[in-house]
């Protein structure tokens, strides 16, 4: 049952409410209780990295770090100044999970299973004392004029006696509640400006798929260029280089994901249209690719274009798509290839175009860019600057990240600093 009257309420039991939660109470908050509306909390925590959690990222300087959030960036220096990807590795160690990096700096639980990222979660809110309630949705929220907060919570028929509504007044108040849009109308309703959410991270879909024989391709690197629509929207042009990968609807891979992460709004804006450009060579220009094919036409005269590619990492599958395209017979010898191909052939390599025709599914990871806007919070504590008493962290917040753990990351800072600012709070009798 939870109190009539209770120091701390953290409504959202996921990875930033936890954090939020157990960092006040280890540091001497007594009574902080954790509301989660669902029966299990750490959900998203569970599925997360396709269920090995990718904590965060050995990305250690705080100023690269914030260079990884599309919406949130150099606002976050201060947070990250203070508890950023390091911290979190140690946290985490001191609580019992060791964090293992992979080649591409994204760090997971050495166990590789999530499991024990909610675990060590689980075991330090108990440990320190926190409440948990499952089932307790907070419903409902009011400043009381004498400080505080009121608070209706809908409780599930299996936590209460017979489940329904209780009235819970509290000092402090941590909204942790993610994307879910209650969050936000609670925010509202104590006076915060929400910014509309829009899909972050997801792939994109061509018009006419075409390169749907050719799913399951990787190339690494290329350079991909966005030109939307319409030149209503803030920046028409988006520039991302990494690697790429071909879907059967269109394309996806890190590179693409971290362009439709920083293109997010204005993707949204345009209805998702667009020309999108890529340079399969990974950086290098129609001159110097005149050149290399030059080179070859001299050096590889006697070989058939088709089974004697430019470069070694050029997949034989593109390499046979692009001749084609290009008009150019992959049984020819290299000898025989004319000017104009050649020059159609440069353009394929370098500036393949192709018509976006809508978004595609998520990557991996999904986040929802909008939310709570950081102009209103004062980002030392989390603490609202228009309703004292209350923090805001996580998800909730217009703050996203690429993939790689930055989400997490953005969340045990968030929840770390909302606990911190918690044990440093003035008392307020209620
Ligand atoms: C499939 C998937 C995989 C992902 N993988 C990764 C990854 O590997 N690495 C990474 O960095 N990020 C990943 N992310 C993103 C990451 O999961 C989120 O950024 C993060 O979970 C947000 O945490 P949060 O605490 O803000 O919100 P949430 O995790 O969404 O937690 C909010 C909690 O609040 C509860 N709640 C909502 N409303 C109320 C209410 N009114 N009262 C009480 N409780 C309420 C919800 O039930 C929920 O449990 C992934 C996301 C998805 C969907």
């Amino acid at each position: 049952m939870v109190p009539d009257a209770v120091d701390v309420l953290v409504a959202g039991g996921g990875a930033s409410g936890f954090m939020a939660a157990i960092v006040a109470a280890e540091a001497g908050v007594a009574a902080v209780h954790l509301l989660e509306a669902t029966a299990e909390p750490l959900t998203k925590v569970r599925i997360s990295g396709g269920g090995r959690c990718n904590v965060t990222h050995a990305c250690w300087d705080p100023r690269s770090l914030v260079g990884h959030y599309p919406r949130g960036s150099r606002a976050l220096r201060g947070p990250f100044a203070r508890f950023a990807s390091g911290d979190a590795v140690a946290w985490f160690a001191e609580h019992g999970l060791e964090l293992v990096e992979e080649e591409d700096g994204r760090l997971f639980p050495r166990s590789n299973s999530s499991e024990s990222v909610v675990a060590v979660l689980r075991q330090a809110a108990r440990r320190a004392g926190v409440v948990l309630h499952t089932g307790a949705a907070l419903q409902q929220v009011s400043r009381r004029e004498q400080g505080g907060f009121q608070a209706r919570l809908r409780l599930a028929a299996a936590t209460g006696a017979a489940g329904g509504t209780v009235n819970v007044v509290c000092r402090r108040l941590v909204l942790a509640t993610g994307a879910h849009p209650s969050g936000r109308q609670l925010a509202a309703a104590l006076g915060h400006q929400l910014i509309p959410p829009v899909p972050s991270l997801f792939s994109l879909a061509l018009a006419g798929q075409p390169l749907q024989q050719l799913a399951g391709v990787v190339m690494d690197p290329v350079d991909l260029e966005l030109r939307l629509d319409s030149d209503q929207v803030e920046q028409p042009r988006h520039r991302q280089s990494g690697a790429l990968l071909i879907t059967h609807r269109g394309l996806s891979g890190p590179a693409l994901l971290r362009l439709t992460a920083f293109a997010a709004r204005d993707l949204k804006a345009t209805a998702y249209t667009g020309e999108l450009r890529v340079n399969w060579t990974g950086g290098q220009g129609p001159d110097a690719m005149e050149a290399l094919l030059a080179d070859l036409r001299q050096q590889q005269a006697r070989r058939q274009i088709g089974s004697w590619r430019p470069w070694p990492a050029l997949s034989r599958r593109l390499w046979l798509h692009l001749l084609t395209g290009a008009g150019v017979d992959p049984l020819q010898r290299w000898a025989d290839l004319r000017r104009d191909p050649q020059r159609r052939l440069v353009q394929a390599l370098t500036a393949s175009c192709y018509r976006v025709g809508g978004r595609g599914p998520f990557g991996e990871e999904f986040v929802t860019a909008g939310g709570v806007d950081l102009g209103e919070i004062n980002l030392a504590s989390m603490e609202s600057r228009l309703c004292p008493g209350l923090q805001v962290v996580g998800e909730l917040l217009d703050v996203d990240g690429i993939t790689g753990g930055f989400n997490f990351q953005h969340c045990w800072t968030s929840g770390w600093l909302a606990g911190m600012a918690l044990a440093a709070a003035d008392p307020v009798s209620i």
